[in-house]
Protein backbone atom coordinates (compact mmCIF):
# COMPACT_ATOMS: atom_id res chain seq x y z
CA UNK A 1 0.00 0.00 0.00
CA UNK A 2 1.13 3.60 -1.05
CA UNK A 3 1.60 6.30 1.85
CA UNK A 4 -0.79 8.91 0.97
CA UNK A 5 1.71 11.88 1.37
CA UNK A 6 3.21 9.99 -1.95
CA UNK A 7 0.57 10.04 -4.12
CA UNK A 8 -0.38 12.75 -6.56
CA UNK A 9 -3.17 15.11 -6.04
CA UNK A 10 -4.72 13.59 -8.60
CA UNK A 11 -4.55 10.23 -7.46
CA UNK A 12 -6.10 11.33 -4.11
CA UNK A 13 -8.73 13.16 -5.39
CA UNK A 14 -9.59 9.81 -7.43
CA UNK A 15 -9.40 8.08 -4.30
CA UNK A 16 -11.63 10.45 -2.56
CA UNK A 17 -14.37 9.87 -4.80
CA UNK A 18 -14.22 6.44 -4.74
CA UNK A 19 -13.71 6.62 -0.69
CA UNK A 20 -16.93 8.85 -0.42
CA UNK A 21 -19.31 6.72 -2.47
CA UNK A 22 -18.43 3.73 -0.01
CA UNK A 23 -19.10 6.61 3.18
CA UNK A 24 -22.88 7.45 1.60
CA UNK A 25 -23.35 3.68 1.59
CA UNK A 26 -22.40 3.28 4.93
CA UNK A 27 -24.41 6.07 5.47
CA UNK A 28 -27.74 4.64 3.87
CA UNK A 29 -27.42 1.69 6.22
CA UNK A 30 -28.80 4.15 9.15
CA UNK A 31 -26.61 2.29 11.71
CA UNK A 32 -26.59 2.79 15.19
CA UNK A 33 -22.96 1.92 16.66
CA UNK A 34 -21.52 2.82 20.17
CA UNK A 35 -17.52 2.22 20.74
CA UNK A 36 -17.51 5.76 22.95
CA UNK A 37 -16.96 3.93 26.42
CA UNK A 38 -15.18 1.25 27.95
CA UNK A 39 -18.21 -1.05 28.90
CA UNK A 40 -18.38 -4.54 29.21
CA UNK A 41 -21.13 -6.76 26.96
CA UNK A 42 -23.60 -7.97 28.36
CA UNK A 43 -22.61 -11.34 26.80
CA UNK A 44 -19.90 -10.70 29.58
CA UNK A 45 -22.41 -9.55 32.02
CA UNK A 46 -23.74 -12.95 32.15
CA UNK A 47 -20.90 -14.51 33.23
CA UNK A 48 -21.28 -13.08 36.54
CA UNK A 49 -25.14 -13.99 37.11
CA UNK A 50 -24.33 -16.71 39.42
CA UNK A 51 -23.47 -14.05 41.40
CA UNK A 52 -27.03 -13.56 42.22
CA UNK A 53 -27.79 -17.16 43.45
CA UNK A 54 -24.88 -17.38 45.61
CA UNK A 55 -26.69 -16.38 48.81
CA UNK A 56 -30.42 -16.68 49.57
CA UNK A 57 -32.70 -16.23 52.27
CA UNK A 58 -31.77 -19.26 53.83
CA UNK A 59 -28.07 -18.92 53.59
CA UNK A 60 -26.59 -17.79 56.99
CA UNK A 61 -24.29 -14.20 56.67
CA UNK A 62 -22.56 -15.08 58.98
CA UNK A 63 -18.58 -14.13 58.54
CA UNK A 64 -15.84 -16.62 59.50
CA UNK A 65 -15.34 -14.08 62.62
CA UNK A 66 -19.00 -13.97 63.51
CA UNK A 67 -19.93 -10.76 61.97
CA UNK A 68 -23.36 -10.51 60.48
CA UNK A 69 -23.00 -9.05 57.24
CA UNK A 70 -26.73 -8.21 57.75
CA UNK A 71 -26.09 -5.31 60.05
CA UNK A 72 -23.89 -2.39 60.83
CA UNK A 73 -20.02 -2.37 61.17
CA UNK A 74 -16.68 -2.99 59.99
CA UNK A 75 -15.87 0.04 58.42
CA UNK A 76 -13.10 -1.79 56.65
CA UNK A 77 -14.55 -4.45 54.66
CA UNK A 78 -14.87 -7.93 55.71
CA UNK A 79 -11.68 -10.54 56.50
CA UNK A 80 -12.61 -12.54 53.56
CA UNK A 81 -13.34 -9.47 50.89
CA UNK A 82 -10.06 -8.12 52.69
CA UNK A 83 -8.13 -11.30 51.51
CA UNK A 84 -9.83 -11.48 48.03
CA UNK A 85 -9.04 -7.66 47.04
CA UNK A 86 -5.81 -8.38 48.56
CA UNK A 87 -4.44 -10.84 46.52
CA UNK A 88 -5.59 -9.33 43.56
CA UNK A 89 -3.96 -6.35 44.35
CA UNK A 90 -1.04 -8.23 45.18
CA UNK A 91 -0.67 -6.58 48.59
CA UNK A 92 -1.12 -8.23 53.04
CA UNK A 93 -4.94 -7.95 53.61
CA UNK A 94 -3.86 -5.89 56.34
CA UNK A 95 -3.00 -2.82 54.05
CA UNK A 96 -6.09 -2.35 52.42
CA UNK A 97 -9.77 -0.81 52.77
CA UNK A 98 -12.42 -2.05 50.99
CA UNK A 99 -15.03 0.43 49.97
CA UNK A 100 -18.08 0.89 48.20
CA UNK A 101 -18.86 -0.08 44.68
CA UNK A 102 -16.56 2.20 42.90
CA UNK A 103 -13.03 2.82 42.68
CA UNK A 104 -13.28 6.33 41.18
CA UNK A 105 -15.47 6.95 43.97
CA UNK A 106 -12.34 6.11 46.12
CA UNK A 107 -10.03 8.32 44.16
CA UNK A 108 -12.66 11.52 44.32
CA UNK A 109 -12.59 10.82 48.04
CA UNK A 110 -8.82 10.86 48.58
CA UNK A 111 -8.67 14.36 46.44
CA UNK A 112 -11.58 15.82 48.64
CA UNK A 113 -10.23 15.03 51.67
CA UNK A 114 -6.69 15.96 50.57
CA UNK A 115 -8.33 19.85 49.39
CA UNK A 116 -10.10 19.72 52.94
CA UNK A 117 -8.19 18.09 55.90
CA UNK A 118 -4.60 18.07 54.09
CA UNK A 119 -2.77 14.72 53.62
CA UNK A 120 -1.25 13.24 57.21
CA UNK A 121 -1.28 16.05 59.04
CA UNK A 122 -0.10 18.80 56.21
CA UNK A 123 -1.65 22.12 55.11
CA UNK A 124 -4.94 21.12 53.38
CA UNK A 125 -4.57 22.01 49.52
CA UNK A 126 -7.39 24.06 49.65
CA UNK A 127 -5.23 26.72 51.91
CA UNK A 128 -2.86 26.85 49.36
CA UNK A 129 -2.83 29.06 46.52
CA UNK A 130 -2.14 26.42 43.57
CA UNK A 131 -1.93 22.56 43.20
CA UNK A 132 -0.88 20.67 40.51
CA UNK A 133 -1.38 17.23 39.55
CA UNK A 134 0.90 15.87 36.89
CA UNK A 135 -0.80 13.92 34.16
CA UNK A 136 0.31 11.38 31.67
CA UNK A 137 -0.84 11.70 28.03
CA UNK A 138 -2.99 10.67 26.78
CA UNK A 139 -5.17 9.33 29.33
CA UNK A 140 -8.73 8.57 31.53
CA UNK A 141 -10.92 11.26 31.54
CA UNK A 142 -12.54 10.94 34.84
CA UNK A 143 -9.52 11.07 36.49
CA UNK A 144 -9.03 14.70 34.75
CA UNK A 145 -12.39 15.81 35.28
CA UNK A 146 -11.84 15.03 39.49
CA UNK A 147 -8.53 16.85 39.43
CA UNK A 148 -10.58 19.87 36.89
CA UNK A 149 -13.41 19.82 39.42
CA UNK A 150 -11.22 20.49 42.23
CA UNK A 151 -9.56 23.48 40.02
CA UNK A 152 -6.27 21.34 40.71
CA UNK A 153 -4.32 22.32 37.87
CA UNK A 154 -3.01 19.67 35.34
CA UNK A 155 0.40 19.37 33.86
CA UNK A 156 0.74 17.08 30.73
CA UNK A 157 3.27 14.50 30.86
CA UNK A 158 3.77 12.65 27.95
CA UNK A 159 3.57 8.77 27.54
CA UNK A 160 6.04 6.57 26.30
CA UNK A 161 5.92 2.85 25.78
CA UNK A 162 7.18 2.05 29.12
CA UNK A 163 5.29 4.65 30.79
CA UNK A 164 4.96 8.08 31.32
CA UNK A 165 8.19 10.44 30.27
CA UNK A 166 10.23 9.66 33.92
CA UNK A 167 13.19 12.16 33.54
CA UNK A 168 10.12 14.95 33.07
CA UNK A 169 8.06 13.34 36.15
CA UNK A 170 11.23 13.26 38.16
CA UNK A 171 12.15 16.73 37.54
CA UNK A 172 8.75 18.33 37.95
CA UNK A 173 8.34 16.72 40.84
CA UNK A 174 11.34 17.65 42.77
CA UNK A 175 11.47 21.14 41.85
CA UNK A 176 8.04 21.94 42.55
CA UNK A 177 5.95 21.51 45.90
CA UNK A 178 2.58 22.61 44.04
CA UNK A 179 2.69 19.41 42.59
CA UNK A 180 0.82 16.67 45.12
CA UNK A 181 -0.13 13.91 43.17
CA UNK A 182 0.41 12.23 39.69
CA UNK A 183 -2.55 9.81 37.91
CA UNK A 184 -1.04 6.25 36.82
CA UNK A 185 -3.06 3.61 35.29
CA UNK A 186 0.01 1.06 35.59
CA UNK A 187 -1.33 -1.67 33.59
CA UNK A 188 -3.16 -1.90 30.19
CA UNK A 189 -3.25 1.79 30.79
CA UNK A 190 -6.64 3.34 29.59
CA UNK A 191 -6.20 4.36 26.54
CA UNK A 192 -3.10 3.04 24.90
CA UNK A 193 -2.83 -0.42 26.50
CA UNK A 194 0.52 0.34 27.61
CA UNK A 195 2.12 -1.63 31.09
CA UNK A 196 4.54 0.33 32.99
CA UNK A 197 8.30 -1.07 32.36
CA UNK A 198 10.40 -2.19 35.85
CA UNK A 199 12.35 0.30 35.15
CA UNK A 200 9.48 2.88 35.36
CA UNK A 201 8.30 1.70 38.42
CA UNK A 202 11.51 1.65 40.18
CA UNK A 203 11.73 4.99 39.11
CA UNK A 204 8.56 6.19 40.51
CA UNK A 205 9.32 4.75 43.76
CA UNK A 206 12.10 6.30 44.29
CA UNK A 207 10.87 10.16 43.31
CA UNK A 208 12.19 12.44 45.19
CA UNK A 209 9.00 14.73 45.65
CA UNK A 210 9.68 18.69 46.85
CA UNK A 211 6.60 18.40 48.28
CA UNK A 212 5.82 16.07 51.92
CA UNK A 213 2.06 15.01 50.55
CA UNK A 214 2.93 14.16 47.04
CA UNK A 215 0.86 11.20 46.10
CA UNK A 216 1.01 8.57 43.45
CA UNK A 217 -2.43 7.75 42.41
CA UNK A 218 -2.02 4.01 41.26
CA UNK A 219 -4.73 3.11 39.86
CA UNK A 220 -4.51 -0.33 38.95
CA UNK A 221 -7.99 -0.77 37.05
CA UNK A 222 -6.76 -3.41 34.92
CA UNK A 223 -4.45 -5.70 37.06
CA UNK A 224 -5.97 -9.46 36.10
CA UNK A 225 -7.57 -8.10 32.98
CA UNK A 226 -5.28 -10.35 30.50
CA UNK A 227 -6.05 -11.38 27.16
CA UNK A 228 -4.25 -13.81 26.86
CA UNK A 229 -3.25 -16.77 28.98
CA UNK A 230 0.61 -17.35 27.59
CA UNK A 231 1.67 -13.84 27.26
CA UNK A 232 0.90 -11.25 29.85
CA UNK A 233 1.92 -7.93 31.61
CA UNK A 234 3.66 -8.26 35.30
CA UNK A 235 4.00 -4.94 37.06
CA UNK A 236 6.73 -4.67 39.84
CA UNK A 237 4.43 -4.22 42.90
CA UNK A 238 4.30 -0.60 43.88
CA UNK A 239 3.70 -0.41 47.71
CA UNK A 240 6.89 -2.96 48.12
CA UNK A 241 8.87 -1.32 45.96
CA UNK A 242 8.12 2.41 47.83
CA UNK A 243 8.57 1.19 51.54
CA UNK A 244 12.19 -0.77 50.07
CA UNK A 245 13.22 2.69 48.54
CA UNK A 246 12.23 4.22 51.66
CA UNK A 247 8.84 6.25 50.91
CA UNK A 248 6.46 3.83 52.25
CA UNK A 249 3.58 6.39 52.56
CA UNK A 250 3.91 8.15 48.79
CA UNK A 251 0.88 5.66 46.71
CA UNK A 252 -2.46 4.99 46.96
CA UNK A 253 -3.52 2.16 44.98
CA UNK A 254 -6.78 1.62 44.10
CA UNK A 255 -8.54 -1.14 42.21
CA UNK A 256 -11.89 -2.55 42.05
CA UNK A 257 -13.89 -5.56 40.74
CA UNK A 258 -15.85 -3.27 38.25
CA UNK A 259 -14.96 -5.06 35.58
CA UNK A 260 -14.60 -8.42 37.17
CA UNK A 261 -18.57 -8.78 38.46
CA UNK A 262 -20.90 -6.09 37.74
CA UNK A 263 -19.81 -2.28 36.93
CA UNK A 264 -21.40 -0.53 39.69
CA UNK A 265 -22.12 -3.30 41.29
CA UNK A 266 -18.67 -4.40 42.14
CA UNK A 267 -16.12 -3.44 45.86
CA UNK A 268 -13.50 -1.05 45.17
CA UNK A 269 -10.61 -1.05 47.72
CA UNK A 270 -7.56 1.14 48.83
CA UNK A 271 -3.99 -0.01 49.56
CA UNK A 272 -1.72 2.10 51.45
CA UNK A 273 0.64 2.22 54.23
CA UNK A 274 -0.34 1.73 57.63
CA UNK A 275 0.16 5.84 58.24
CA UNK A 276 -1.97 6.63 55.40
CA UNK A 277 -4.58 4.18 56.11
CA UNK A 278 -5.11 5.72 60.08
CA UNK A 279 -5.46 8.99 57.85
CA UNK A 280 -8.11 7.59 55.84
CA UNK A 281 -9.39 6.37 58.69
CA UNK A 282 -10.23 9.12 60.54
CA UNK A 283 -12.63 10.76 57.68
CA UNK A 284 -13.97 7.01 56.42
CA UNK A 285 -15.49 6.66 60.22
CA UNK A 286 -17.03 10.65 59.82
CA UNK A 287 -18.14 9.34 56.58
CA UNK A 288 -20.05 6.30 57.02
CA UNK A 289 -20.37 3.27 59.36
CA UNK A 290 -19.50 0.74 56.94
CA UNK A 291 -19.91 0.03 53.71
CA UNK A 292 -21.72 -3.25 51.71
CA UNK A 293 -21.00 -6.16 53.42
CA UNK A 294 -23.46 -8.08 52.08
CA UNK A 295 -21.90 -7.32 48.73
CA UNK A 296 -18.96 -8.11 49.96
CA UNK A 297 -19.47 -11.69 50.92
CA UNK A 298 -21.93 -12.44 47.14
CA UNK A 299 -18.72 -11.92 45.89
CA UNK A 300 -16.08 -13.73 48.43
CA UNK A 301 -18.71 -16.67 47.92
CA UNK A 302 -18.45 -16.68 44.14
CA UNK A 303 -14.99 -16.19 43.30
CA UNK A 304 -13.68 -18.42 46.78
CA UNK A 305 -10.86 -17.08 46.15
CA UNK A 306 -7.80 -15.19 43.64
CA UNK A 307 -7.95 -18.69 41.62
CA UNK A 308 -11.66 -18.47 40.70
CA UNK A 309 -11.05 -14.94 39.93
CA UNK A 310 -8.53 -15.32 37.78
CA UNK A 311 -10.39 -18.58 35.80
CA UNK A 312 -13.36 -16.08 35.64
CA UNK A 313 -10.91 -13.29 33.85
CA UNK A 314 -10.29 -16.34 31.28
CA UNK A 315 -14.04 -16.09 30.59
CA UNK A 316 -14.11 -12.23 29.99
CA UNK A 317 -10.88 -12.92 27.94
CA UNK A 318 -12.83 -15.50 26.05
CA UNK A 319 -15.00 -12.95 24.70
CA UNK A 320 -12.70 -9.74 24.74
CA UNK A 321 -9.87 -11.55 22.56
CA UNK A 322 -11.29 -11.63 19.09
CA UNK A 323 -12.75 -8.24 19.64
CA UNK A 324 -9.28 -6.62 19.99
CA UNK A 325 -7.79 -9.28 17.38
CA UNK A 326 -10.88 -7.55 15.08
CA UNK A 327 -10.33 -4.09 15.77
CA UNK A 328 -6.24 -4.48 15.32
CA UNK A 329 -6.90 -6.46 12.10
CA UNK A 330 -9.51 -3.93 10.46
CA UNK A 331 -6.67 -1.62 11.14
CA UNK A 332 -3.82 -3.59 9.78
CA UNK A 333 -6.11 -4.09 6.74
CA UNK A 334 -7.48 -0.86 5.88
CA UNK A 335 -4.79 1.61 6.91
CA UNK A 336 -1.64 -0.62 6.96
CA UNK A 337 1.31 1.05 5.09
CA UNK A 338 -1.25 4.42 4.44
CA UNK A 339 1.23 6.41 6.86
CA UNK A 340 -2.00 8.18 7.82
CA UNK A 341 -2.49 6.97 11.69
CA UNK A 342 -0.73 4.55 13.85
CA UNK A 343 -2.21 2.56 16.66
CA UNK A 344 -1.54 -0.15 19.97
CA UNK A 345 -1.72 -3.91 20.28
CA UNK A 346 -2.79 -4.17 23.81
CA UNK A 347 -2.06 -7.66 25.54
CA UNK A 348 -4.83 -6.32 28.13
CA UNK A 349 -6.92 -4.04 29.57
CA UNK A 350 -10.25 -2.07 27.80
CA UNK A 351 -8.56 0.08 25.35
CA UNK A 352 -6.92 0.54 22.09
CA UNK A 353 -5.16 4.40 20.94
CA UNK A 354 -5.12 5.68 17.67
CA UNK A 355 -3.08 8.55 16.39
CA UNK A 356 -4.42 10.17 13.33
CA UNK A 357 -2.87 12.62 11.54
CA UNK A 358 -1.98 15.54 13.35
CA UNK A 359 -5.15 17.91 13.54
CA UNK A 360 -7.89 15.03 12.28
CA UNK A 361 -9.09 13.49 15.52
CA UNK A 362 -11.95 15.75 16.08
CA UNK A 363 -13.49 15.63 12.50
CA UNK A 364 -12.83 11.58 12.57
CA UNK A 365 -14.73 11.67 15.24
CA UNK A 366 -17.55 13.47 13.56
CA UNK A 367 -17.35 11.71 10.47
CA UNK A 368 -17.71 9.22 11.97
CA UNK A 369 -20.72 10.18 14.22
CA UNK A 370 -22.59 11.31 11.36
CA UNK A 371 -22.88 7.94 9.24
CA UNK A 372 -24.13 6.32 12.68
CA UNK A 373 -21.20 5.71 14.89
CA UNK A 374 -20.16 6.95 18.45
CA UNK A 375 -16.53 6.82 19.08
CA UNK A 376 -15.21 8.35 23.07
CA UNK A 377 -14.99 12.32 21.97
CA UNK A 378 -11.39 13.66 20.63
CA UNK A 379 -9.74 15.31 22.84
CA UNK A 380 -11.24 13.46 26.00
CA UNK A 381 -8.41 11.84 26.78
CA UNK A 382 -6.32 15.03 27.81
CA UNK A 383 -6.84 17.33 30.14
CA UNK A 384 -9.40 19.38 30.49
CA UNK A 385 -10.45 17.96 27.10
CA UNK A 386 -7.44 19.88 24.96
CA UNK A 387 -5.55 17.34 22.71
CA UNK A 388 -2.87 19.85 21.80
CA UNK A 389 -2.09 17.74 18.42
CA UNK A 390 -5.88 16.80 18.34
CA UNK A 391 -4.79 13.59 16.79
CA UNK A 392 -6.07 10.67 19.81
CA UNK A 393 -8.82 8.65 19.41
CA UNK A 394 -9.51 5.81 22.00
CA UNK A 395 -11.08 2.92 20.29
CA UNK A 396 -13.05 0.74 23.49
CA UNK A 397 -14.18 -2.41 21.44
CA UNK A 398 -15.75 -4.54 24.58
CA UNK A 399 -19.44 -3.44 24.13
CA UNK A 400 -20.85 -3.88 20.61
CA UNK A 401 -20.93 -7.22 19.46
CA UNK A 402 -18.38 -8.54 17.03
CA UNK A 403 -20.12 -8.42 13.72
CA UNK A 404 -21.33 -4.38 14.75
CA UNK A 405 -17.71 -3.92 15.74
CA UNK A 406 -16.21 -5.20 12.63
CA UNK A 407 -18.41 -2.46 10.36
CA UNK A 408 -17.89 -0.01 12.89
CA UNK A 409 -14.34 -0.27 12.57
CA UNK A 410 -14.68 -0.28 8.58
CA UNK A 411 -16.24 2.68 8.89
CA UNK A 412 -13.96 4.02 11.42
CA UNK A 413 -10.81 3.12 8.75
CA UNK A 414 -12.91 4.81 5.74
CA UNK A 415 -13.09 8.07 7.96
CA UNK A 416 -9.40 8.08 8.63
CA UNK A 417 -8.84 7.64 4.74
CA UNK A 418 -11.07 10.30 4.00
CA UNK A 419 -10.24 13.02 6.61
CA UNK A 420 -6.21 12.39 5.86
CA UNK A 421 -6.99 12.99 2.18
CA UNK A 422 -8.59 16.17 2.59
CA UNK A 423 -5.52 17.02 5.31
CA UNK A 424 -2.86 15.91 2.86
CA UNK A 425 -4.93 18.22 -0.30
CA UNK A 426 -5.59 20.95 1.65
N1 LIG B 1 -10.04 3.58 36.46
C1 LIG B 1 -9.85 3.38 35.15
C2 LIG B 1 -8.50 3.51 34.57
C3 LIG B 1 -10.94 3.07 34.33
O1 LIG B 1 -10.74 2.89 33.01
C4 LIG B 1 -12.22 2.95 34.90
C5 LIG B 1 -13.40 2.66 34.05
O2 LIG B 1 -13.38 2.70 32.86
C6 LIG B 1 -12.37 3.17 36.28
C7 LIG B 1 -11.25 3.47 37.03
C8 LIG B 1 -13.71 3.10 36.93
O3 LIG B 1 -13.65 2.21 37.98
P1 LIG B 1 -14.85 2.00 38.99
O4 LIG B 1 -15.97 1.39 38.27
O5 LIG B 1 -14.26 1.12 40.04
O6 LIG B 1 -15.21 3.35 39.57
Amino acid sequence: MKPYVEMTKEELQELRKELSAQYKEFQGRDLKLDMSRGKPSAEQLDISMGMMDVLSSSDDLTCDDGTDCRNYGVLDGIKEAKELLADMMEVAPDHIIIYGNSSLNVMYDTVSRSMTHGVMGSTPWCKLDKVKFLCPVPGYDRHFSITEYFGIEMVNVPMTSTGPDMDLVEQLVASDDTIKGIWCVPKYSNPQGISYSDETVRRFARLKPAASDFRIYWDNAYTIHHLYDNDQDHLIEILAECKRAGNPDMVYKFASTSKVSFPGSGIAAIAASENNLTDIMKQLKIQTIGHDKVNQLRHVRFFKDIHGMVEHMRKHADIMRPKFEAVIETLEKELGGLEVGEWTSPKGGYFISFDSLDGCAKTIVAKCKKAGLIMTGAGATYPYGKDPHDNNIRIAPSYPTLPDLKQAMELFALCVKLVSIDHILA
